[in-house]
């Protein structure tokens, strides 16, 4: 596996693959792997010629400094799964390097940006859009792996590749959990064990919601049901719990025959804020 850390020798490296590969698959990412992020490579290992994975915890998409200076960082453990996973080339740049003569990419997110996440999170899918566009001109893949588990991250990333007219195919790839059911985040390191498994509680309630939920029903009182449950346990506040169409994220009041919504949460479990989503099919 080729461990390659300044955009200059990437960009060197890269115009070598140009013609000898047909297919790269390319998987972004934060560092501090675990299964979730290992998925993603593996599909791209198995779809693709070449598999590129970067490893940047990009500060521009943190909206609080204290997040970005308690993000996990584990580049040794990091390294070994991906060298397991058959992965091609690690690109493990600095910010100063990414960021050197590029300010950002401008798109218009049709309000994609200023909702759910976007809320809690003002100037995070900026920053993602930033990190991303960069990587993508970088890198040139022709094929790029992200986890439906940052739904609307996939959302705004889709919208990205059309607005910017690039050719990347963007495959979206399902959550992976936690035996309790929690799904896995690098987030999940700073939760003690016992709220690790407090936390499983999220999946849980969205569960019964799946199991509850027909056509006909308001979305209003399920959602109003998951928060009084996660308010009822002491280390749990609810952020937001909303029921939207999978591409346009609008909000969906009543469930109709033949639709498709996704159920999307954020839960603060102590100070670590855990997302999770479900898809509904009626
Ligand atoms: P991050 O390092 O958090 O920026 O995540 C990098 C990529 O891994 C993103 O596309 C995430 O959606 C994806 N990812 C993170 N956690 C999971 C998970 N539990 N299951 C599937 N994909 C995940």
């Amino acid at each position: 596996m080729e461990i390659i850390k300044t955009v200059e020798d990437l960009v060197a490296r890269r115009e070598e693959l140009e013609g000898v590969y047909q297919t790269i698959g390319f998987v972004p990412t934060m560092g501090a792997l675990h299964k979730g992020h290992i998925s993603l490579v593996e599909k791209s290992v198995k779809e693709s010629d070449y598999t590129i994975v970067s490893v940047f915890v990009n500060p521009k998409q943190f909206n609080e400094q204290s997040d970005f200076d308690n993000y996990p960082v584990n580049y040794s453990s990091d390294l070994k799964l991906l060298e397991y996973s058959g992965c091609d080339m690690v690109f493990m740049p600095k910010s100063d390097d990414i960021y050197s003569d590029y300010d950002g990419f401008e798109i218009d997110f049709g309000g994609l940006d200023k909702v759910y996440e976007g809320e809690f999170r003002p100037g995070h899918f900026q920053g993602v859009v930033d990190v991303v566009y960069r990587l993508f001109d970088l890198v040139k893949p022709q094929k790029s792996y992200f986890g439906q588990k940052d739904f609307q991250q996939l959302a705004i990333i889709k919208r990205l590749v059309s607005e910017a007219n690039l050719k990347i195919e963007i495959v979206s790839c399902p959550i992976v959990r936690e035996d309790s059911g929690l799904a896995m985040s690098s987030r999940n390191e700073r939760l003690s064990n016992e709220n690790r498994l407090v936390a499983s509680e999220i999946y849980r309630e969205m569960q019964v919601v799946a199991t509850e939920m027909k056509i006909g029903d308001s979305t209003s009182l399920f959602a109003e049901r998951f928060n009084s449950r996660m308010e009822k346990i002491d280390v749990m506040k609810p952020e937001y719990c909303i029921f939207c169409h999978p591409d346009s994220l609008q909000k969906i009041k009543k469930v109709e025959k033949n639709t498709v919504l996704v159920m999307c949460v954020a839960v603060l479990c102590t100070n670590v804020r855990l997302i999770d989503n479900i898809i509904l099919v009626f």
